[in-house]
């Protein structure tokens, strides 16, 4: 249910409010009126302040917190996911084999199966990834693409037909045909420049389709209390599905959309793509454009992050970089010329070095402080000098507590569990002065921030039953504040993740208290979201 109050009047939130306003942490209620808050105190108080006519009270007897926020989630990725076959919790080949095989029985004909992936070989009894062969014993007669986390890709034999891969292919740059010791494809696409060539062969989806996914991405995450959300990789023809969204009012949270740029498109390029699809106006209240978005390297529990030593158990191979230097170099320093900002994804230690490189040379001529430059990940041991550098240029970064909990099983069985404790060190960066907002990285990850806050404080990963580097672990107090003020901050929100008096009407109401004991977090529920004023109740 969802009562835009502007039709009611007022609208009356009572509950345990924690405003994360220093000047004013605790109050008992929040007067709102438009998208305004225009009242908090106890609830006498508010009431007064709201006068007579009509105002609409809300007591679902929770705690009233900011709307939370989320500096990095696949919105679009989100509702797309709910139209794919979901494999993220498949335990066996056999099982993903069922699951296709069931898919295709209810949706039967000749087109690609898409499927959702986001297990790690430990996850199967047999120990490893599906290959080919193994999805034609299923479904041989079309062809099939598991997504592996926005990264590889898995096809099976109908699949690699399509997208034109056989024996000769070439690798391209930044990216692997993974070949049988006798030469064949086994199906498995190491990162986006491989992947992307069956991706290619799908061809693309249409505004509307775009659009819906959009609009169910953001229902999600509202249901999730979620009033800001950051999507951190927006292609040229999904900006004008996100434009298409605004203008018909299916956006149910705010977004700030990350515009994707590569080797092959460039900063005039990307932004000619921006305002050709009229995004920038289309709902300025619901609708921004953010940061430029790159890709620099892979996953640690896909094993393809860009590291400084190689990987155990290969040939020296150090992971993949998915962008060249230069491409790196010219994104930033137009950015940075432009007032704008970069958000990079780097999760090796080596990958985070060659960022703050590049960064370093732009910052000697145009300070980028400020401009919204942020590290994406960088959870893969980085350095404290690495850290120092980071808070030493003001860049900030867009850190993934669910990322970590999801991926830090394979990181263990990977790299072992000394590397694991020194991953993802929120205390690490906090300490060193980075400004660092949270986000889950979903769909995959759990998209729950009470979740995520959760994970921070007790650095508890998949399938583990004790902390792993809990020296790690923050406050509970920082926890929230990663969630709701310092998202805001990186998604360059204002005025998000706070409650204040002539401030944005965004809450979420839920039935734990973030600042309480961290164990009811995972279980807690949202009761209410309120988006710029709106109300909606699950
Ligand atoms: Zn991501």
């Amino acid at each position: 249910m969802t009562s835009p109050v502007n039709d009611v009047g007022a609208l009356l939130v009572v509950g345990d409010v924690r405003t994360m306003d220093p000047a004013r942490p605790r109050a008992g209620a929040v007067g709102i009126r438009g998208d305004r808050i225009v009242a908090l105190g106890s609830v006498d108080e508010v009431r007064r302040e709201l006068g007579r006519g009509r105002v609409v009270e809300h007591d679902a007897g929770g705690f009233v917190l900011p709307g939370f926020v989320d500096s990095h989630v696949h919105v679009l990725w989100a509702g797309r996911a709910q139209e794919r076959v979901g494999l993220d919790d498949a335990t066996s080949i056999a099982e993903i084999g069922h699951r296709l095989l069931a898919h295709d029985a209810r949706h039967p004909g000749t087109g690609w199966i898409e499927a959702e992936a986001g297990f790690d070989p430990g996850d199967l009894a047999e120990g490893r990834l599906p290959t080919a062969t193994d999805l034609d014993a299923a479904v041989p007669h079309r062809p099939v693409l598991l997504d592996r986390k926005g990264h590889d890709a898995i096809v099976n034999t109908a699949g690699l037909q399509a997208a034109g891969i056989d024996a000769t292919t070439p690798d391209p740059p930044g990216g692997r045909i993974e070949h049988t010791r006798d030469g064949r494809p086994t199906g498995l696409l190491v990162e986006h420049p491989a992947a992307d060539l069956a991706r290619a062969a799908i061809g693309e989806p249409d505004d509307a389709r775009r659009a819906g996914w959009i609009e169910t991405g953001t229902r999600l995450l509202r249901g999730h209390g979620f009033t800001g959300v950051m999507d951190p990789a927006v292609g040229p023809g999904e900006l004008a599905a996100y434009a298409a969204a605004a203008r018909s009012g299916r956006l149910a949270t705010r977004v700030v959309v990350m515009p994707l740029g590569d080797d092959h498109l460039d900063d005039a390029a990307l932004q000619a793509a921006v305002r050709r699809s009229g995004v920038a106006g289309a709902d300025p209240g619901r609708l921004r454009v953010g940061p430029t978005k790159l890709f620099l390297d892979g996953g640690g529990s896909l094993g393809t992050a860009w590291r400084s030593t190689p990987w155990p158990g290969t040939d020296g191979y150090t992971g993949n970089r998915t962008l060249s230097v230069e491409a790196l170099r010219t994104h930033c320093r137009s950015a940075a010329a432009a007032g704008r900002g970069v958000g990079i994804h780097a999760v090796g230690d080596a990958a985070v070095d060659l960022v703050l490189d590049a960064l370093e040379e732009v910052d000697r001529r145009t300070p980028v402080a400020g401009l919204g430059f942020h590290l994406i990940h960088a959870y893969l041991e980085p350095s404290a000098r690495a850290m120092r550098r980071t808070a030493s240029l003001g860049v900030a970064l867009s850190a993934h507590p669910a990322l970590w909990w999801n991926a830090g099983a394979s990181v263990v069985d990977r790299l072992g569990e000394a590397v694991a404790a020194r991953s993802n060190p929120l205390r690490s960066w906090i300490d060193a002065g980075v400004l660092v907002g949270g986000g889950s990285d979903g769909p995959g990850p759990p998209l729950s921030a009470l979740h995520g806050m959760w994970q921070a404080r007790t650095r508890r990963i998949r399938g583990s039953e004790h902390p792993v580097g809990p020296g790690e672990a923050i406050t509970a107090e920082e926890a929230l504040a990663l969630f709701t003020t310092r998202a805001a901050a990186v998604a360059g929100l204002d005025g998000l993740g706070r409650l204040r008096v002539g401030g944005p009407a965004d809450l979420a109401v839920t039935d734990v208290d973030p600042l309480g004991p961290a164990g009811p977090l995972p279980g807690g529920r949202v009761l209410a979201t309120v988006t710029a004023g709106a109300l909606h109740v699950p």
